[in-house]
């Protein structure tokens, strides 16, 4: 479903991502670990078009996402693509002037010419499922973190994406709103929604995850299923990354 291949980043000389490969299959979901600054968010953003590679590609579901088109026929391409993926950032970036409702049926009315009624009944659907049917007419300012990113997370579900991408979703959370949150991605996880997660949460990622990164200095040190990664990493740096976390 996504597929990463050589893909460099610079920022003038330095270098973020230094060949990164990564493939998903539909229905996987892959956790993203790593130290602050090993260009776990560059990845992420690269692939979707939010930041531009220096080199390399990126695949979604059998199209090239970074494709070498110009001007408003890439425009038109990128457009195409970002619909198909979800992405929830570390803070929420709900419209702050439009209701929950609105919120969730704007991408689906605007983007893809949903009628009203429809966008209402999937806003209402969407909101039940991850547990805030009252909350349809609320403004964000109303909402709490993890109820404001329970609702993001039900806004890119609107557009219904190929993959959800995560970037540390939950980190900028009051504890004890994690897991309500935690608790909407492993219910998509039961779906075979695709994901690629990145997360500081190590039990959540060993939870939920089918496939473990560990990213460092802008590349992939080791990568493989959360029970080995977890408990016998083989290279030193993995095993003192996560020493500060187990
Ligand atoms: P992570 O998400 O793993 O913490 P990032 O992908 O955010 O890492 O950042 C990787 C490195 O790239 C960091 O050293 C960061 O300072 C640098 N970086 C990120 N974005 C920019 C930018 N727009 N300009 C210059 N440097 C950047
Ligand atoms: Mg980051």
């Amino acid at each position: 479903m996504v597929e990463v291949r050589g893909a460099r980043k610079s920022y003038g000389n330095f270098e973020v991502l230094k060949g990164i490969d990564l493939s998903v299959e539909r229905g996987q979901i892959v956790a993203i670990i790593g130290p602050s600054g090993s260009g776990k968010s560059t990845l992420l953003r690269s692939i979707n078009h939010l930041e531009t590679l220096n080199a390399g590609e990126i695949w979604l579901d059998g199209v090239q996402v970074n494709q070498p088109l110009k001007g408003r026929a890439f425009e038109r391409h990128i457009n195409g693509v970002r619909q198909q993926m979800g992405m929830v950032f570390q803070h929420f970036n709900l419209f702050p002037h439009m209701t929950v409702r609105d919120n969730i049926t704007k991408g689906p009315i605007v983007l893809k010419g949903m009628g009203r009624d429809e966008a209402d009944a999937l806003a209402a659907q969407l909101l039940a499922k991850v547990g805030l049917a009252d909350k349809i007419d609320s403004y964000p300012s109303r909402l709490s973190g993890g109820q404001k990113q329970r609702v993001a997370i039900a806004r890119a579900l609107a557009m219904k994406p190929k993959v959800m991408l995560f970037d540390e979703a939950t980190s900028a959370l009051d504890p004890e709103l994690v897991d309500e949150v935690n608790a909407v991605m492993k219910q998509l996880a039961a779906e075979h929604m695709t994901m690629i997660i990145v997360t500081h949460e190590m039990r959540f990622a060993s939870e939920v995850a089918d496939r473990v990164l560990f990213m460092d200095g802008g590349a992939v040190v080791e990568e493989g299923q959360p029970s080995t990664l977890f408990t016998a990493p083989t290279h030193e740096r993995t095993r003192a990354f996560l020493k500060k976390y187990l």
